[in-house]
């Protein structure tokens, strides 16, 4: 997996940055890997289990974000929440009809075998994914009105068109299912179209900010933020962040 990370960052940023990066991740894993063997227990992942002193690092090309990753499901801090909503907010055991999920995230996995009574698509344009489906959300090989919940987080960013993909959405949510999204928002009032896919941002075409909750609902869906009331204690525990997604009902 590091292998083929570093392979990726040769061919977007060429060999010495890619390297340093490297040398960045290998240093930070060694240091946090010693302070879980020889420290007492102080975080752990509700999304498999794993416990230690803290998680890995989280090295991109111009910044580090500490305590991050697990080692052993790679969740981040926004799966921690998600898992943690789904299970017991949202009570996802209970749900059932058909649920599209999109770029499927592993740590969640367990979530998804769990809630038997959902009939699980899960959906990249990736064929390497391991996906049920390969499509391309603007343009859904589903019917209308099909899905009962769709989950999409950090998809739109990477998306040519971002509002005929709100418009395929729009289209195949059931009227009375769920929409489930988000996307990294920085505090910037206006969404940032780069018109390509910059390599410095994962790949992203555009940067969205304050303004990404009115982008959906101007799709045509009623956009509520989910309010997950994490207590202080879980916080630290798990390691989790404020990031905001959305709960949305067609119009
Ligand atoms: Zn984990």
């Amino acid at each position: 997996m590091i292998i083929s990370w570093y392979r990726q960052k040769i061919r977007d940023f060429g060999f010495f940055r890619a390297t340093w990066a490297l040398w960045r991740v290998a240093w930070g894993r060694a240091y946090v890997k010693t302070c879980n063997a020889l420290l007492p227990s102080r975080v752990a992942c509700p999304c498999c289990g794993w416990e230690g002193r803290r998680f890995f690092d989280y090295v991109e090309m111009g910044y580090t974000a500490k305590n991050i990753s697990c080692p052993r499901c790679d969740s981040h801090a926004r799966h921690r929440a998600f898992f943690l909503w789904l299970r017991d907010g949202y009570g996802i055991e209970k749900r059932s009809g058909s649920a599209l999920i999109f770029a499927p995230e592993r740590a969640l996995a367990q979530v998804w075998q769990a809630a038997k009574r959902l009939t699980v698509f899960r959906i990249d344009i990736e064929p390497s994914r391991g996906v049920d489906v390969i499509g391309d959300i603007m343009r859904l090989p589903f019917a209308s009105d099909f899905a009962r919940l769709i989950w999409c987080h950090h998809v739109l960013e990477q998306v040519h068109d971002d509002r005929m993909a709100l418009g395929e959405l729009h289209r195949v949510l059931s009227v009375t299912g769920d929409l489930i999204i988000s996307a990294g928002e920085s505090s910037l009032p206006s969404t940032r179209e780069f018109g390509f896919s910059d390599k410095a941002f994962s790949g992203n075409r555009r940067a969205y900010a304050a303004d990404f909750a009115g982008i959906v609902s101007a799709a045509g869906f009623e956009v509520e933020p989910v309010n997950c009331d994490f207590s202080e204690n879980d916080k630290r525990r798990f390691a989790l962040n404020d990031e905001r997604f959305y709960l949305c009902r067609k119009i």
